[in-house]
């Protein structure tokens, strides 16, 4: 029987063994596994040197095109881990007129997720960290996410206290992170996620990519270039609601309402699709009408998280706020460059220091899996037993305490390489 969550022990530690290894070793090979949701990747590291940031060997990625189907479908995501995950490690670990490369380390995405395609990667995973003997740490997805910047700086930046907006498919969250394993949720949503708007209003539009919110960031790129080349007149506000459809940000002060340190998306999708529909439909309207449709909900999208952050910034204690000299914007959405420019704007005189990882690092990746399970594993001594378990909803919060099966080993001698231990 499943011990109820409440009951179980906060952390379960476990010990293999005193190293008798007493030098500095971490030259190590490290394979990072993501199959949260319908990306299927992975990576191999070199953490060849404890004061650089680890060397890239190799990472691949394969994608489900869910374009025909509306959205993604998790019986179709389980399948595409199932057919492409071991292809793609082999192609990894075999490198043409190469000897064949064998980790040792293992760091696969946990949680949070779709069961069925996280239990694929972390079944894999395990299987992998018994034949050859060596450890595998269960990562956090949304942890992974807010660390990303640390990997291309060995770890020196952002600096612990930080900030992140993790805005993805799946979440919209600000996070104060204390240190590697202290995080709290200043705000989340209260429904949908920002990704998840923009997607759904993009389809409104007629839009039906893959990924949707690149599409609808180069609509407006387009309209910007026109109304700059003179092709389009620029509009106020004003006019483009006439032009366009109505839109109002959520959750703004009103008398007698409480203000909420929260998100809210779902209006905008139904702002999109009533506006719309007034209009007779997406195929009524102009390629002009469009775009600045998209321009609009692009930019209310933006403005209500920015107004949202900053109302919840404002709830925080002044001395907490002193101390945070880096905000992190990660996830799918944060590879949006008009967003990053209205994070910019409103927050580089309170916070000094603005990171946005490079598009392939925002979206769903095997690398910050790896470099999540590194820090984990050097600077928590953490690794994962092998009864875990896909852990749909995990509490980013509680990391530790929320689900059972972590190891710890003893970093006292230093002994960080982890054939040193698992040997
Ligand atoms: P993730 O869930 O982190 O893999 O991110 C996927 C989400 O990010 C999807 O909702 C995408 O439409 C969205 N996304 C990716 N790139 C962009 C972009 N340039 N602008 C807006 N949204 C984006
Ligand atoms: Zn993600």
């Amino acid at each position: 029987m499943a011990i109820p969550r409440s009951q179980r022990p906060r952390i379960s530690l476990l010990s293999l063994g005193k190293n008798t290894q007493h030098w500095l070793r971490r030259t190590y090979i490290v394979l990072g596994i993501e199959t949260s949701c319908d990306d299927t990747s992975v990576c191999l590291y070199d953490r060849y040197s404890p004061s650089a940031p680890p060397k890239l060997i190799s990472s691949l990625t394969s994608s489900l095109d869910n374009k025909e189907f509306k959205g993604i479908v998790p019986t179709r995501a389980l399948n595409h881990h199932q057919v492409h995950l071991a292809p793609l490690v082999c192609k990894l670990l075999r490198p043409p007129n190469a000897p064949q490369i064998i980790p040792e380390l293992i760091c696969v995405t946990r949680g949070p997720g779709m069961r069925g395609s996280l239990s694929v990667g972390v079944e894999f995973a395990k299987g992998l960290s018994l034949a050859w003997g060596i450890p595998m740490v269960g990562v956090h997805h949304m942890l992974a996410h807010l660390l990303t910047p640390r990997l291309l700086t060995n770890g020196s930046a952002p600096r612990f206290p930080f900030l992140s907006l993790l805005v993805s498919g799946g979440h919209t969250m600000l996070v104060l992170s204390a240190s590697l394993l202290d995080h709290r949720i200043l705000a989340n949503t209260i429904d949908i996620a920002m990704g998840d708007a923009i997607d759904k209003s993009a389809r409104e539009l007629g839009l039906n990519g893959n990924m949707n919110g690149p599409e609808l960031e180069k609509l407006v790129q387009r309209y910007e270039e026109s109304v700059a080349a003179g092709e389009n007149k620029a509009l106020s506000k004003e006019e483009m609601t006439e032009v366009g459809i109505k839109v109002k940000l959520p959750m703004r002060p009103k008398p007698g309402r409480p203000q909420t340190a929260a998100f809210s998306f779902s209006s905008f999708v139904t702002m999109v699709k009533r506006g719309v529909a007034k209009k007779g439909g997406f195929t009524a309207l102009s390629e002009t009408e469009v775009q600045i449709i998209a321009k609009q909900i692009q930019d209310a999208i933006f403005d209500h998280a920015v107004d949202r952050i900053t109302y919840t910034l404002s709830t925080v204690p002044r001395e907490v706020v002193a101390g945070i000299q880096d905000f992190v914007c990660s996830g799918g959405v944060g590879s949006n460059l008009l967003l990053r420019k209205k994070l910019i704007d409103a927050f580089s005189n309170t916070v000094m220091n603005l990171h946005f990882p490079p598009p392939d690092l925002c979206t769903d990746n095997g690398r910050m899996i790896a470099w999540t399970g590194i820090e984990m594993w050097e600077t928590a001594g953490l690794h994962s037993s092998y009864d875990i378990m896909p852990t749909a909803e995990w509490n980013l919060e509680n990391i530790l305490g929320d689900v059972d099966g972590w190891l710890r080993e003893d970093r006292t001698e230093q002994n960080v390489r982890p054939s040193d231990i698992a040997a």
